[in-house]
């Protein structure tokens, strides 16, 4: 469903994907782990099209991404949802209003339809009564939840997540893997995430890929990858934050 032939992205000189090839197939969880500064947030900015590459291809359920004609791009793109360390809800609105901005814009659904789907989606995630409230009447982790609730609601293909719980308070953090665990299980919605929560990504992916100067050094079902890695490098990582 996700493929990378050949990605190069650049900074200055800061070359932070090399030659990069990996792809996920429909319906897979994919955790993504190494090092800060690894290219691990940007290979999620560079499928929401907040950045471009120098070179390679990118493509999503048979679209291109990159080489693309805007066009296609926005197609593609439509496939894909994301949820952000910092919730990036829209303030000023109401959290029924952040569910239903983008389907309405972007996919002309009618209010009334989209306003149906927000609401089944506060019901998934627990927070129908506070569809009139304002984000910032709500806690880090409801607030988190209208974001996940948000990013359904366009109906995506792939869900990324980055590091969804690291701004959250620690009693906070449960509440969401268990509600994302809930997402995994029950959908058949392709996921790719960016966690240092390993138990969490020890549950839900199906393959854990370690990134390392600009390319995936090792990748394999959670278990391997955990207890038996083959790199010296994989395990120091493991070392150092499990
Ligand atoms: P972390 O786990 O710390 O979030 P990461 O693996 O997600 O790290 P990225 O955020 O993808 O790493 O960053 C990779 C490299 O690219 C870093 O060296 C970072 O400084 C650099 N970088 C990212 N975005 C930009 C930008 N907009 N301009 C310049 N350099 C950038």
């Amino acid at each position: 469903l996700i493929r990378f032939d050949n990605v190069t992205k650049r900074f200055g000189d800061n070359t932070v994907l090399d030659d990069l090839c990996f792809s996920v197939k429909p319906g897979k969880h994919v955790t993504l782990i190494g090092p800060s500064g690894s290219g691990k947030t940007t290979i999620l900015r560079l499928l929401m099209t907040l950045e471009s590459p120098e070179e390679g291809t990118i493509t999503v359920a048979g679209r291109k991404l990159f080489p693309a004609a805007e066009k296609e791009r926005r197609e593609a793109r439509k496939k894909i949802g994301m949820v952000f360390q910092q919730f990036n809800l829209f303030p000023n609105m109401t959290v029924l209003r952040n569910i239903t901005e983008a389907p309405v814009r972007v996919l002309g659904l009618s209010k009334e339809e989209a306003e149906a789907r927000a609401r089944e989606l506060l019901e998934l995630v627990g927070l129908s009564e506070k569809a009139d409230a304002k984000p910032g009447q709500l806690s880090g982790g409801q607030q988190q939840r209208v974001a996940i609730a948000r990013a359904l609601a366009m109906r995506p293909q792939v869900l990324l997540l980055d590091e969804v719980t690291s701004a959250l308070d620690p009693e906070l953090v449960a509440g969401v893997l268990d509600l994302l665990r809930d997402i995994a299980r029950t959908t058949d919605i392709t996921m790719v995430c960016v966690t240092h929560e390993m138990g969490f990504a020890r549950d839900i992916s199906d393959e854990v890929l370690m990134f390392d100067g600009g390319k995936v050094i090792e990748s394999g079902p959670p278990e391997k990858i955990f207890s038996d890695p083959e790199q010296a490098r994989t395990r120091e990582f493991l070392g150092a934050v499990l």
